[in-house]
């Protein structure tokens, strides 16, 4: 509990009760004195837990610390420097800050250079089939979603809106991502319409992402529609390939699912795939962790990323109370890093990097790609250095311009009745934000 916080002879003086006993932090007049009152804070914190008393990521709290290490190597000039202030402002450990600039070096390239009309396009359907017990996302499950078609036909019609836009200010898409929930819930019909709708606004051979996260989603008329539309990246996402591990967490599909799934796609198609894991999973232990490796090592799909499990409130997890099966700080960070060895040593380089709140040991999610294979969509999304114009309830559209990349955003409403109802009057509002994007000079 804060008791004081008051400024005396050019000094910050913060005084903070913790269970019953006063502490007293002192730092300079200036955000330097801000930030070390923030990190003895932090010490004193996590002591009393009973966890170690430095963290990696030190007193950093963004989500985005690649966002900022773009913004330092604007303002000093280079990534040496850049990283060394994250360092000296933020005490980030030497691991940590080693991963930021290598991933900080790999996108910078993608960064620079972009016209205001290069934009970036997703589309999000907000439905699962069963629920995930760490996700809190706030949707329903598709079946028991009675105004099916009405949501579809609104979707289509906001996509339609989208290629207008995109036809108006001659618009370049350069990446087309649709997310979710899980997008291949949609039966095969208004999958086929909706992927249809979504190839106009994108030219063949642009990056194009399904996430086709559930393997029990995924049907042969899908990836058949899929490649008709000339979609060339997909996300099969096991999370883990133990089968007890699945159930626990409310996965319907088994680990045999996802590689049936894996070598279909492989033999059929020449879609890119990411596979989604993650680490702190409930009864999870590190031999867990070498068995997926073991089955990227082998199977080398183009992209993997490491989630630290995010116990957040109004998850199953954190209500049901499963917490105790959730391995300790430590074996969460082992297995992080014994993923990076194996995954690094198989010739996978990290390309991006984000942080949620509630992360088990606050550590990070990490992209990593084969050479050359990197989803460019995730590193704008990140980075927030392009414009990014969003289809489907919950989606945020971005209006992004270079050399400030201050925002113009408009949020889609997360309730799927109020998206379908209102769709008219959300419409008009992006293009009067489109309009003053792009028609001013
Ligand atoms: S698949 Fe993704 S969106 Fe759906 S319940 Fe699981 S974590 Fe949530």
């Amino acid at each position: 509990m804060i008791l004081r916080a008051v400024e005396r002879d050019d000094m910050y003086v913060l005084t903070v009760s913790i269970r019953g006993v006063e502490h007293t932090l002192t730092g300079p007049v200036s955000s330097m004195g801000r930030r070390s009152i923030g990190q003895s804070l932090l010490v004193l914190l996590r002591t009393e837990q009973g966890l170690p008393a430095h963290n990696e990521w030190g007193t950093m709290v963004g989500v985005r610390p690649t966002k900022l290490l773009h913004k330092y190597i604007d303002q000093y000039g280079s990534l040496e420097d850049a990283t060394r202030h994250i360092g000296d402002e933020f005490s980030v450990s030497l691991e940590k800050l080693d991963i930021l600039s290598r991933i900080g070096q790999y996108q910078r390239p993608f960064l620079e250079s972009h016209s205001n009309k290069d934009i970036s396009l997703y589309c999000g359907i907000p439905f699962c089939e069963t629920r995930c017990v760490y996700c809190s996302f706030p949707y329903g499950l598709y079946q028991e979603y009675h105004r099916q078609s009405e949501f579809i036909a609104a979707l289509l019609d906001d996509i339609d809106d989208v290629r207008q836009i995109c036809e108006s200010y001659n618009l370049h898409t350069n990446t087309l991502y649709m997310g979710g929930g899980t997008p291949t819930i949609l039966n095969n019909e208004d999958f086929h319409h909706v992927l249809t709708g979504l190839s106009t606004l994108i030219p063949k051979g642009h990056e194009f992402t399904v996430e086709a996260g559930r393997p029990d989603s995924i049907t042969t008329e899908k990836i058949q529609s899929m490649q008709a539309c000339h979609v060339n990246r997909i996300s099969i996402n096991p999370q883990t390939m133990d089968d007890t591990i699945l159930r626990r967490i409310g996965r319907g599909h088994s680990a045999q699912d996802i590689d049936d799934m894996y070598q279909y796609v492989k033999k059929h198609t020449d879609f890119a795939v990411n596979m989604d894991f993650i680490a702190g999973l409930p009864g999870q232990n590190i031999k867990h962790m070498v068995h997926n490796m073991d089955y990227i090592c082998h199977n080398l799909p183009e992209n993997v990323t490491i989630h630290t499990l995010a116990i957040k409130r109004g998850s199953p997890l954190y209500d049901l109370n499963m917490q105790h099966d959730v391995p300790d700080e430590s074996i969460v960070k082992h297995m992080v890093q014994y993923a990076q060895e194996r995954l690094e040593q198989a010739g996978y380089v990290p390309y991006y990097l984000y942080r949620q709140q509630y992360m088990r040991g606050q550590l990070e999610n990490i992209g990593y790609t084969l050479p050359g294979q990197a989803c460019e969509y995730n590193i704008q999304i990140m980075e927030e250095r392009q414009t990014i114009m969003s289809m489907g309830p919950g989606g945020s559209s971005k209006w992004i311009k270079a050399p400030a990349f201050r925002q113009k955003k408009q949020h889609m409403p997360k309730d799927v009745d109020v998206y379908t109802d209102t769709l008219k009057a959300l419409l008009a509002k992006r293009h009067a934000l489109c309009k003053s994007f792009w028609e001013v000079v």
